[in-house]
């Protein structure tokens, strides 16, 4: 080893899903099957290169206020980044400086462990029960901080806002927040807690319910003194983290509210239709609220049918790990792309 090797951080860094170049049914890494707002096509080719040459707005004061106003909250309690991943890494950096243990489920999105190690904060994470479910007690003991997904990712299972109140009526000396992915294609969102829980921030994504994963947005909505804190470690940190582009094409992208609400409930009936046909197989799964299923078969193994989709150019994503090894989490696409998938497994093995 040389001697400059000890200085060096290490880090064992996340696993990203496969972004193939070739045409496959992608159903790896929950993207949207279906192209963004028709008012960010117009937004993008109206793009003026010539202001390129300038830095973009460090406050993204635009796409702040248009989402303010679409949550109806105030600007000074959104905070937006380069996709939920950025805004969360900055959200681990910011708040959870405790000497104590932050608290995670040990099923959920394997990122987190990651910014944990990156960090150095200590942490500890409560099992899920058999049914993959959250147990909230285990979050009601002394900790530096608490953060999971709602519908929690992979195990696609959503708790009612009752559950989250009963977390921070629990935690209300720690930062507590709650990483909404997937909540558009679920049920309420914690949002409307934020003005009785000075201590909650909620984060959420143009990645699934946009449809915009390629333009990496991402924000968090909560009290604007924690989004201040946000923006002091952001501003720290780099002050343009968001590019003209994304700026422009984000505030068309929420806008356009019909658009958005026909297409979340387009996956939403796929994705009730494929719970139904997977059923119908011998899968099972628990009942997703989130723009996938996590699915497993007592008769099959799950790396070896992830390797068989695979082959037929069906990407869906195997994650493994104890206690799920033997499940797959399948991305709801199109119709016509879930109908595929059922019609290979239902000629898988016989
Ligand atoms: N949170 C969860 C639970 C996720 O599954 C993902 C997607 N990988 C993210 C955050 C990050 O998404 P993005 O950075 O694209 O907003």
């Amino acid at each position: 080893m040389k001697a400059f090797e000890k200085n060096i951080r290490k880090v064992e860094p996340y696993v990203p899903g496969e972004q193939p170049k070739r045409q496959v049914i992608k159903l790896n890494t929950n993207e949207n099957p279906y192209p963004p707002a028709p008012g960010v096509s117009k937004a993008l080719m109206q793009m003026d290169v010539d202001r390129m040459r300038l830095y973009p707005d460090p406050t993204a004061s635009d796409l702040v206020h248009t989402l303010a106003e679409y949550y109806h909250v105030q600007d000074e309690q959104v905070f937006v980044g380069v996709g939920s991943d950025d805004v969360l890494a900055m959200c681990f950096l910011t708040f959870f400086n405790s000497d104590q243990p932050i608290l995670f489920p040990d099923i959920t999105y394997s990122f987190y462990k990651v910014w944990a190690e990156l960090y150095r904060i200590p942490y500890e994470c409560p099992a899920v029960n058999d049914e993959f479910r959250i147990v909230k007690e285990d979050y009601y003991k002394a900790n530096g901080g608490v953060i999971f997904p709602n519908p929690n990712a992979p195990t696609s299972i959503y708790e009612n806002l009752e559950f989250i109140e009963d977390i921070l009526q629990h935690n209300q000396d720690v930062i507590v927040i709650v990483d909404e992915a997937y909540v558009d294609f679920a049920g309420r969102s914690a949002i409307e807690l934020i003005d009785r829980y000075e201590n909650l921030l909620v984060v959420q994504t143009f990645s699934k319910a946009r449809s915009m994963a390629g333009m990496r947005i991402g924000y968090a909505i909560g009290n604007a003194t924690l989004i201040k804190y946000l923006n002091d470690a952001k501003y720290s940190f780099n002050s343009y983290t968001m590019n003209q582009t994304s700026l422009a094409c984000g505030v068309e992208a929420v806008v356009d509210k019909a658009y958005f609400e026909e297409h979340v409930s387009k996956i939403k009936d796929t994705r009730e239709w494929t719970k139904k046909e997977l059923a119908k197989l011998g899968f099972s799964f628990p009942d997703s609220q989130a723009n996938f299923i996590f699915a497993t078969h007592e008769k099959y193994d799950a790396k070896e049918l992830f390797e068989a989709l695979k082959a037929a150019d069906i990407y869906v994503r195997y994650l493994g790990g104890e206690r799920i090894k033997n499940y797959l989490r399948i991305t709801v696409g199109t119709k016509e792309e879930m109908e595929t998938l059922i019609a290979f497994l239902a000629n898988y093995n016989r």
